[in-house]
Formats: C-alpha cells, sequence, structure tokens
C-alpha cells in the first residue's frame, strides 16, 4: 500500500477542523444563495419529495452554471413535481424541457431511474449515500453524497470540481487533482471535515465557497471565512516574511500531494497554484454536412424537415436537420455529392447535388468534440413522400421547431 500522505496536508487536528466548521457555517448562514432547491430541501416535509427536489438540481447543476440552471429547474418542478409524475413523462416531454441545457442524457437517465424507483423501489428513494449510487442509474458518487446528506442529513462528504478547489488550496495539494490516487484522498478529506450536525448545509456551503469566493481565477481571500486555516493563503503571504518550516518543505521528498519537483511554487500565482491537473486532451474535431429542407406549409407558412437522431450516443434521441457525417478534408464538391445521396434516401427521389445551396459553417463545442456544421438549403416544390422505414421524421415551423427538443447547435444552424 502507498505510504500515507505527510499529516500536514491532512485535516488531522480535531480543534483545527471543528474551527473551520463553525466558521465555515457561520458565514453559510449569512451569505448562502436564494436558490429554488435550497429552499425546496428545507421546507419539504416529505422526505421522497426532498430527495427527489435535490436530485434533480444535482443532476442538472452537473456541468452547467447555477443562473442557467434556475429556469429549467422551476419548470421542470411545475411540470413534474414528484417522482411518480416524472416516471410518466415521454423521453420526448422530458427531451423538450431540456433543450438548451446541454448533456442530454443527463435528462434521459434521470427519467429512467425514476422509473426505477417507482416500479422496483415502490416509490421510496434510497436513503444512504451507498444505497443511492448503487440503485440509481446515472447517480455517482458525488449526487449520492449531495443527496444524502441535504435531503437525510447523513454525515457524508460530497467531492465536486469547487470542493476539489478549496481542498487542493486549503491543504497546499499540488499534485495532478484529476489523478484517482488524489481524488481519493480529497475525498478522504471531504468525509473528515463534514459536519456531523449539519452534514447538508456543511456540504453546500464549501461549494458555495468555490463557487463564490475561493473561484478559479481571481479567489477572494480577504474575504474568505476559511483563511486562518489556508495553507495556500498562509504560504502566499509568507512570501514576503522569513520562511518558517511549512508545507513546502515536503516537495523535497516523494509527497504524493505536493507539486511535482520539477513544477515548484510559482509566487507570481499566488494561491492559484492550486489546484492543478494534467494537460487536457484537445477536442477531436468533427465535420458534419446537414440541410435545411424547406417547403411551403398548407398556410403558405415555411415548413423544415427535422429527423430524429438515435435513442443513444451524442444527442441521442433529439431532433435534427438531415445530417451526415463527413471524413476529415474532402472536396466541398465531394461533400455536396455525399449529402445529396444522404437525402435522396429521405426523399424517394434524385437530389442534384448541384441544387444545394451553400449557407456556411456553424462551429459547436462539446465537452469533447469540435463540430463543424457545414449548411445547406434546399428548397422543394411539391410533395415529398417521407420513407416511414428511416428514422422518424417530420415537418414543422419554424415556432414549433423552436420548440421540438432540439439541441443548441441545431438552433445555431
Ligand atoms: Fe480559497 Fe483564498 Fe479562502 Fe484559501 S483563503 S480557501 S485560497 S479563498
Amino acid at each position: 500500500a502507498p505510504a500515507p500522505p505527510p499529516a500536514r496536508h491532512l485535516f488531522s487536528d480535531t480543534a483545527e477542523v471543528e474551527a473551520l466548521r463553525r466558521s465555515l457555517l457561520a458565514w453559510y448562514d449569512r451569505c448562502q444563495r436564494d436558490l429554488p432547491w435550497r429552499t425546496l430541501a428545507a421546507t419539504e416535509p416529505d422526505a421522497d419529495r426532498r430527495g427527489y427536489a435535490v436530485w434533480v438540481s444535482e443532476i442538472m447543476l452537473q456541468q452547467t452554471q447555477v443562473a442557467t440552471v434556475i429556469h429549467y429547474y422551476t419548470r421542470w418542478m411545475q411540470k413534474w413535481p414528484t417522482l411518480q409524475a416524472l416516471a410518466q413523462a415521454s423521453l420526448e416531454e422530458v427531451n423538450e424541457l431540456w433543450a438548451g441545457l446541454g448533456y442530454y442524457s443527463r435528462g434521459k437517465r434521470l427519467q429512467e431511474a425514476a422509473r426505477k424507483v417507482v416500479s422496483e423501489l415502490a416509490g421510496r428513494m434510497p436513503r444512504t449515500a451507498e444505497e443511492l449510487q448503487k440503485l440509481l442509474p446515472g447517480v455517482g458518487r458525488y449526487t449520492a453524497g449531495a443527496i444524502a446528506s441535504i435531503s437525510y442529513g447523513q454525515a457524508t462528504g460530497v467531492v465536486d470540481g469547487n470542493v476539489i478547489r478549496v481542498l487542493c488550496r486549503l491543504r497546499c495539494v499540488g499534485a495532478d487533482s484529476s489523478s484517482p490516487a488524489v481524488i481519493d484522498q480529497l475525498w478522504d478529506m471531504a468525509n473528515v471535515l463534514v459536519d456531523r450536525s449539519r452534514p447538508g448545509d456543511f456540504n453546500q456551503a464549501l461549494m458555495e465557497l468555490g463557487a463564490t469566493v475561493c473561484v478559479p481565477k481571481s479567489p477572494l481571500c480577504s474575504e474568505c471565512p476559511v483563511k486562518q486555516h489556508c495553507q495556500a493563503w498562509r504560504r502566499k503571504l509568507l512570501g514576503k516574511a522569513p520562511p518558517v518550516p511549512d508545507v513546502e518543505d515536503c516537495g523535497v521528498g516523494d509527497c504524493p500531494l505536493c507539486p511535482p519537483a520539477a513544477e515548484p511554487w510559482d509566487s507570481s500565482l499566488g494561491v492559484t497554484n492550486f489546484p492543478r491537473k494534467a494537460a487536457k486532451k484537445p477536442p477531436r474535431a468533427m465535420r458534419t454536412a446537414t440541410c435545411v429542407l424547406e417547403r411551403r406549409g398548407c398556410h403558405g407558412a415555411p415548413e423544415y424537415l427535422i429527423v430524429q437522431r438515435p435513442s443513444s450516443g451524442l444527442l441521442a434521441g433529439l431532433w435534427e436537420f438531415p445530417s451526415l457525417p463527413l471524413a476529415q478534408d474532402l472536396q466541398e464538391e465531394k461533400e455536396r455529392e455525399e449529402l445529396a445521396d444522404h437525402l435522396q434516401a429521405w426523399m424517394g427521389r434524385p437530389v442534384a447535388a448541384k441544387g444545394l445551396q451553400f449557407i456556411g459553417e456553424v462551429i459547436h463545442i462539446f465537452s469533447h468534440i469540435h463540430q463543424t456544421y457545414v449548411v445547406y438549403s434546399l428548397h422543394l416544390d411539391g410533395d415529398v413522400t417521407l420513407d416511414p422505414a428511416l428514422s422518424p421524421s417530420r415537418w414543422v415551423t419554424e415556432d414549433e421547431f423552436h420548440a421540438s427538443a432540439v439541441s443548441t447547435a441545431m438552433k445555431k444552424v
């Protein structure tokens, strides 16, 4: 087994832990943001409803800013206030409400898990982090800890991006914060720190501190309620004072939590020396040809053809203009020909490549894909019989398009 990290990186002084908890909770009581899921978690007497309310918020908040989530969350809870209501919704309805929030599989998995709770667990939410993670699809260690601590008062820690940043600064953790060994240490720290009588508030306070004070670029250290417990802050101050033995001494050995010896403390960065991450892989480049097929509807207004994507994979089940992934470095003429062949299958009649009008290119960045849509349009005269053997498709007006379950990328197109 690897040697345990030096105690100076850990929270081993119980008096200090107690003082840190008190300072953080007092700050949270004064400064917490007013958020709809917090109100629900604090006022909802029914435990299953409380768990559901926190669960929805945690899934929406993964990868998405609080300000964006508020509107979606409010609409979601109005439409499906209980697990039972969500279990009866169709995937189409879920996708429509989720449209624009990104990472669409989150909504789908949430609904699948709600159905499971209703059909297999008699509508009762699991009450502990261990059970939540084991029994609910799409619920990982973080989400399980958040639901269990906030809704059910279980004294269990949580580690998300904000907590990683705060803990790495509090304890000068400069080893790669995305490595499993460091993440394990951070979970241990979170479990030691969590307040036993107010675990949900404590976890939210730690995350709130990371979101509003201990922010990535210019943290507000002078206003920070836990600065007296922060080794990065102390290290920064020591830049001007005579050095005393401190965490920087760790780096001379093989400390598993210190910055690598080749990348020591950079005094120009101050506390933002932490956390550190290994360089990310650049996103994969993809090109997709897409065609906006337009016809005159029966009332004279233009209508557009949209088709449904497969039920798994990227943007599963969402609707889009007929699209075709392209090989990189294809000549424009060849791209047109391939798209025309593809459209022919939809329309059951020949499509001349020359008839496709090039409109422009749209770039959309997914988390791991740099997608370029090469956009064409085609106006159709007369009716088109769509082949029912192909994926589901339908004609929509512009308003109907915007109300459909379409991705942000397609709205840009
Ligand atoms: Fe973060 Fe600064 Fe507070 Fe330390 S003192 S926890 S670096 S905001």
